[in-house]
This record gives structure tokens, sequence and C-alpha cells, in this order.
């Protein structure tokens, strides 16, 4: 009975309010979250065969010490991926990437590596930004990630600060000791000795990704660190 009343009401507000994909604007069908599952057929995955020999991981070489690299999908101008991400940055659309977040942990939980870490860290937006935006996007990835592998997911342990001046007014020197002061590890102790998955949303250079891992890597003894990329753009 409660049943039935529930799927009428669903009904009724789909009436009103209707549902639609975020992806291509159709109406969804019940039991469709988000995007529907046409759309979902055709995300251009990456489908790379592991975390240590495609090219994501291959931008890493050199320039920090990474376990693992995964792009869910490929970023195509156009595309479907870009529409959500545009609405997920820009259009207040905070479940666009709890649901990309979700449909990500299905394909990494066979992968190997991933599904063992220990927590998951989204890359952190500085606060002036998240606050205009209401929310950050790596974050709403990020939980839905933790949802489907069941591996916890911390927001406030790594802050970021705005330093591009900051960054061009420091000498050479501190910036060699340095490699980009936005980031900082508010609670190393925490980490120590543990395997964290960085989350990111769109990595094009992977420049930001490089200054997060090089900030865990020099301030948090032990922790090794994995990225997990929703979508990757070749530079
Ligand atoms: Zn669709």
């Amino acid at each position: 009975m409660l049943r039935s009343l529930l799927l009428l009401l669903h009904d009724v507000t789909d009436f009103f309010l209707p549902n639609l994909c975020a992806a291509c604007d159709h109406q969804l069908l019940r039991g469709e979250a988000c995007i529907c599952t046409s759309c979902q057929m055709r995300l251009p995955l990456t489908r790379f065969r592991n975390g240590w020999d495609n090219p994501l991981f291959r931008q890493f070489a050199g320039r920090a010490r990474i376990e693992q690299a995964s792009a869910f999908c490929h970023f195509t101008k156009g595309g479907r991926i870009q529409r959500l991400m545009h609405r997920l940055k820009y259009a207040n659309r905070p479940e666009i990437g709890l649901r990309l977040g979700q449909l990500y942990g299905h394909a990494l939980v066979q992968s190997d590596g991933f599904p063992t870490a220990d927590l998951i860290l989204p890359v952190p937006l500085h606060k002036h930004r998240q606050k205009v935006r209401g929310y950050n996007q790596s974050a709403c990835i990020a939980e839905g990630l933790s949802q489907t592998l069941s591996i916890p997911v911390r927001t406030d342990l790594l802050s970021r600060s705005r330093n591009t001046a900051s960054q061009t007014r420091k000498s050479r020197f501190d910036r060699a000791g340095n490699v980009d002061s936005a980031f900082h590890v508010v609670d190393p102790i925490c980490l120590q000795g543990l395997h964290v998955i960085l989350v990111d949303d769109v990595v094009t250079t992977g420049s930001t990704l490089v200054a997060v891992a090089e900030t865990l890597l020099g301030q948090v003894p032990g922790v090794r660190v994995s990225i997990a990329a929703l979508a990757f753009a070749r530079a």
C-alpha cells in the first residue's frame, strides 16, 4: 500500500517536475537516476586495462611518485562528458558528480589496487570558490566512489589557498623546495602510512594533481598516493 502510494507520488511529482537526463534532457524512466541508460551506455569510457600502464599514468612519470592512475572517461569537446561536467560545475547539479562517481566505482571495483585503498581524498577547492559554487565537484565524485567502493572519504584533511600572487613573489630557492604552496595537509598524522586515492574531475596536464601528490608525499610519512580522475582530456 505504502509502496503504491510512493510510486503514485513519484509519478505526480514527475508530471510537475519532469526528471530529465542530465546528459540528453530526455525524460528519465523509473529506476534511472540522473543519467539515462542510453547515455550511460554511450559514455566514452577509457577502458584502461590497469592503473600503471596507461596514458594518464605516464603523464605523472618523473613528476610525482604515484602508485596508480586511472580515468573513467575521455573528455571530448561537445560530448556527453563535457556537458555533464559543465552542468556539474556551473549549473548547481552536485548529484551529477555523485552519480558519475558511483558509475566510476563500479568500473574500479574489479581493478587491482584501488578497492584496497584506505581513504579517498578529493582535490580541494579554494574555500572562496567552494562558497560561490556551494560544493566541491570533486567531493561529489569522491562521495559516489566511496559509496560503491566502501572506502571512506575525507574532505577536511587537505586545504587549498590562492597562491598565484604569493608564488610569483617567492624566490626561486623557495619555490624549488615547495612545489606548490597552494595545498596543505591539515593533519599529516591522520594520513600516515595510508594508501589514499586522490580524486579530480577533469585532468589535462595533471599539474594540479602533481602539486597535491607532492604535498602529501612531502608532508606525510609513509603515505602512498593513487589518482582517480573522472575524465581525461589529452593535452
Ligand atoms: Zn540521456
